[in-house]
């Protein structure tokens, strides 16, 4: 099949180079003439574990191009994707919908022969009615269904989930688009369940199953801050209540609570639109505040190990908003730095992919590390915010060494607390006394 893809980033780039490598012939469509450069001269412009190799394999094969030319991406194409970004609105926090709508604007006047828009991005229920009208009015003449196809890859796993999907929803009123959608999917067919819903009801599958994740993540950090108290160890309560079959051991990790591209913005959005149906959703509206108030907290405990330390130097090992990827967007670490640096605080960070997305954040308001070890160099206290294996397997003897005060606040539970209190360690996770 030819398949066009709107948006070269996340969620779009791998799933291109995923669809080439399933021998069909991809287009990529990015209107940044710069990220599209970078594509068409072999160099991969975000960080996912396999990508870069499949990427090279299927360039190679003449399976895979990009270009910022959309006409060349949707003329002729049996299957379009729209994976642009659907962020915040600044004010009202629902999902702002401009960027999805100026691609269907453009794609319409392209489309040929009969063509699925299958809508990728996250989007609000109701959404794919009105890309329907957009390109109806647009090219009345044109033959197209458009569909929800949600998207659940993990970032860091992004290659891997391409290839081993949970589950595929197609969200279609339409039996021709479902059938297209059935063919690009064959080759998952025995090991997956390829789910067909209505368009609305697969609009709100992808919200849903998001803002449930966020909860689950928020859950456990309320058990975490509950475990403190009570003395128990949360990361030996996860383990009881994962091994229930009904709850699940995934996103049971206490910590800094979430962030990224997706939660965040996820739950805002389907807050949002809970209160403009007047269904408000309780239950996530209050997930988005403490989870806020999360952040804040684990900000108050750092201040709080260092306020008798003059010019305190604080060590930061992890930015991205996870491990597995160089995304810093909504990363907790960027809200944790951002309330330290309201405190005039001294950082030296250091994330083993994310020193370039983070600078272009932070600028130079923190100073940036070459290796873990410079970053943990003569620091005060040394914080861990982003669960990088590489930080379990630190030489607690080196760092014995290097640091000024040996406070380490370990917010990932990675470190073992007995081999460092007997090094001398001042020591603090989450949820474990
Ligand atoms: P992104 O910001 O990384 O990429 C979006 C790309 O679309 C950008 O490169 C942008 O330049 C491009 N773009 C915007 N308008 C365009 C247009 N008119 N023509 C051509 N290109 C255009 O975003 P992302 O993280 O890939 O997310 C895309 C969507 O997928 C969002 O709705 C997101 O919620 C959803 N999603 C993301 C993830 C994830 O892990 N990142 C997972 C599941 C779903």
């Amino acid at each position: 099949m030819k398949i066009g893809i709107i948006g070269t980033g996340y969620v779009g780039l791998p799933t291109g180079v995923g669809l080439a490598e399933l021998g069909n012939t991809v287009v990529c469509v990015d209107k940044l003439k710069d990220k599209i450069d970078s594509l068409k001269h072999g160099k991969v412009t975000l960080y996912e574990e396999g990508l870069e190799e499949l990427y090279q394999k299927n360039m190679a094969a003449g399976r895979l191009t990009f270009t910022t030319n959309m006409k060349k991406a949707i003329s002729g194409a049996d299957v379009v994707l729209i994976a642009v970004g659907t962020p915040p609105h600044p004010v009202t926090h629902e999902a702002d919908l401009s960027f999805i709508y100026a691609a269907a604007t453009e794609l319409a006047e392209y489309l040929t022969d009969y063509t699925v828009v299958a809508t990728k991005s996250t989007v609000p229920v109701g959404t794919g009615d009105n890309i329907e009208k957009i390109i109806r009015t647009k090219n009345p003449t044109a033959r197209f269904d458009v569909i929800s196809l949600p998207e659940f890859l993990r970032e860091g796993f992004a290659v891997h989930d391409f290839f081993h999907p949970d589950r595929i929803v197609v969200g279609s009123n339409s039996k021709k688009a479902t059938e297209v959608i059935k063919e690009l999917y064959r080759p998952f067919q025995e090991k997956t369940t390829l789910l067909v819903v209505s368009r609305r009801s697969s609009e709100t599958i992808k919200y849903a199953s998001n803002a449930f994740l966020a909860m689950k993540i928020h859950y456990i950090n309320e058990i975490a801050n509950f475990c403190e108290k009570a003395g128990a160890d949360v990361s030996e309560v996860a383990k009881g209540m994962g091994l229930d079959s009904r709850i699940g051991p995934k996103f049971l990790n206490a910590g800094v609570g979430f962030g990224g591209s997706c939660f965040p913005k996820d739950t805002m959005a389907m807050a949002f639109m809970g209160r403009m149906l007047g269904t408000p959703i309780e239950l996530i509206e209050t997930t988005i505040a403490g989870n806020k108030k999360r952040k804040k907290q684990m900000a108050e405990r750092i201040l709080d190990e260092v306020k008798e330390i003059p010019n305190a130097k604080i060590g930061v090992w992890g930015l991205a908003f996870k491990n597995g990827t160089d995304d810093c967007r909504q990363s907790p670490a960027m809200d944790i730095i951002g309330e330290l640096l309201l405190h005039q605080a001294n950082i030296t960070a250091y994330d083993p992919k994310a020193m370039g997305t983070a600078c272009q954040l932070l600028g130079d308001k923190i100073d940036y590390a070459d290796d873990m070890y410079s970053a943990a160099k003569e620091a005060d206290v040394l914080v861990i915010l982003t669960e990088w294996p590489e930080f379990a397997n630190a030489d607690l003897d080196v760092l014995s060494q290097l640091m000024n005060h040996k406070i380490i606040i370990d917010f990932r539970n990675m470190l073992n607390k007995d081999k460092l209190t007997k090094r001398g360690f001042k020591y603090q996770s989450v949820g474990r006394v």
